[in-house]
């Protein structure tokens, strides 16, 4: 941001005094990066130097709730708010409990990643697919059409966001790709316009998978990124960028903050991405650009405090997914075997047809265990009324639009989650009427299946 403009020597001695601490702090991160997951998640870049130098000694990554930054003089402040220096100047830009959070998050999607990554922690999942696909869709003329490419079966969110406000809003056209594992599909979808291939793995309700690699290869064939939305699996079991794609979404809604106490996304880039706009600083760093420009004039900012939460949850992200995933293949194959069920959707089980697709992609990082996250769905025998009559018998499993919780969630997406978006749009993702969405939570698995047996018995 300094091209061009000379500061004075007050400046400078910040700047230069500033170089110590940034040197200091590279040379831990690259420590970090030879660490495991695990160690990764629980330290992120808050080292002990981190802590007794500039924290007081707190152990635990201090939750600052101030809404500005404060300076010695106008020196300081000159430099600090041309981003010379690292401070964090005004919490809709940046904050410190942010930083941490930011840091952690880029080094776990990172990892196992030869690339380097940085991260941007927004306001909600949607605020991060808003933030991570608008730089692309900027008109360079007026009479330019950009479009985007687009995996049909992803959250009902998305859907309502890609087609109300991109398509019917502004023009921006989205090609749908409705069988997303076919990777022809996508490429018959691509023209001179397309900014980006947009993708979730898996999908949230309908366990769509697609191939990351093949995708992301594509992708760099006619020079666009490649954007997945990774929430259901989060980093402990999936890590897109480590597989060529160039942007990883989270909604750190759901899993990321399991035991739900607050929203919040991020994006995580990798540097040096793939794109056909011409603007380097973009390129290089698409998270840090986004923090210090665009995101910094639309704001959408997440809270510290639920900054603080999420942090502290993702420390033991891996151990969590595994638990919950490990429930979720029992209670998927004992549904499988319900007769008033029709069919079970879950990647877990060996006969679904995306099983072997999903297995290259999903395995508990540190480990050699596939597995799957804890995303299902059922389909009800009897139809509509008999799914509605079933579902309003669960005793313990929650009725709700959520996922990701450490108690188990079922909603029908019908009539929540994908309701706005018609039956043509619910017919062209996937979503029957008779289908309940099941998240399965960290209860033993055999009272979740009770739960589930007596409902489903009750309309026999
Ligand atoms: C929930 C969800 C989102 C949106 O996240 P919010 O935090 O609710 O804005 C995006 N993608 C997926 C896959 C989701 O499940």
């Amino acid at each position: 941001m300094s091209d061009g403009i000379t500061y004075s020597a007050g400046v400078q001695r910040y700047v230069d005094k500033a170089q110590r601490l940034m040197e200091e702090q590279e040379a831990y991160r690259r420590e970090m990066r030879t660490m495991k997951f695990d160690t990764i998640a629980v330290h992120g870049l808050y080292s002990v130097q981190e802590a007794l130098s500039r924290n007081q000694g707190a152990v635990i990554e201090p939750l600052f709730l101030s809404a500005s930054e404060g300076y010695h003089d106008a020196d300081e402040l000159e430099a600090a708010l041309a981003y010379l220096v690292p401070g964090w100047v005004y919490s809709r830009i940046h904050n410190p409990t942010v930083h941490y959070l930011e840091a952690t998050l880029a080094l776990m999607d990172g990892y196992g990643c030869d690339c380097e990554t940085s991260a941007l922690a927004t306001s909600s999942g949607l605020a991060a697919i808003f933030m991570a696909t608008d730089p692309f869709l900027v008109r360079r003329s007026p009479g330019e059409r950009p479009n985007f490419v687009s995996a049909a079966q992803c959250y009902g969110g998305t859907f309502q966001q890609f087609s109300v406000r991109r398509m019917g809003e502004q023009q921006i056209e989205v090609h749908w790709v409705v069988n997303s594992h076919d990777t022809d599909e996508w490429a018959a979808m691509i023209d001179g316009n397309t900014r980006f291939l947009y993708g979730e793995m898996p999908s949230n309700p309908g366990q769509a998978a697609f191939d990351i690699a093949a995708v992301a290869e594509l992708a760099h064939s006619h020079s666009i990124p490649l954007l997945v939305d990774a929430t259901v699996a989060t980093p402990a079991l999936m890590r897109p960028l480590e597989h060529g794609a160039d942007i990883v979404i989270h909604s750190s809604t759901k899993s990321m903050t399991m035991s739900g106490y607050g929203i919040g996304g991020a994006l995580i880039s990798r540097k040096n991405l793939t794109t056909n706009i011409d603007n380097a600083q973009m390129a290089e760093d698409f998270a840090v650009y986004c923090k210090q420009l665009p995101f910094r004039d639309y704001g959408p900012c997440i809270s510290p405090v639920n900054a603080a939460f999420t942090l502290a949850e993702i420390k033991t992200l891996r151990s969590k997914m595994a638990m919950v995933s490990r429930n979720t293949q029992t209670v998927a194959e004992f549904l499988e075997t319900h007769p008033m069920v029709e069919r079970v959707d879950y990647l877990g089980l060996p006969n679904h047809p995306l099983h072997r697709l999903a297995k290259r992609y999903m395995k508990l990082v540190d480990s050699d265990e596939h597995l799957f996250g804890h995303l299902m769905s059922f389909n009800v025998r009897g139809g509509t009324q008999a799914t509605r009559d079933v579902f309003d018998r669960f005793r313990r499993i929650f009725l709700a639009t959520d996922l990701g919780r450490i108690k188990s969630v079922a909603t029908i997406p019908a009539i929540s989650t994908h309701q706005q978006q018609g039956e043509e749009g619910r017919e062209m993702a996937g979503i029957p009427p008779n289908q309940i969405r099941l998240c399965v939570g960290g209860e033993h698995p055999n009272d979740v299946i009770a739960d589930l047996d007596q409902a489903l018995n009750s309309v026999r």
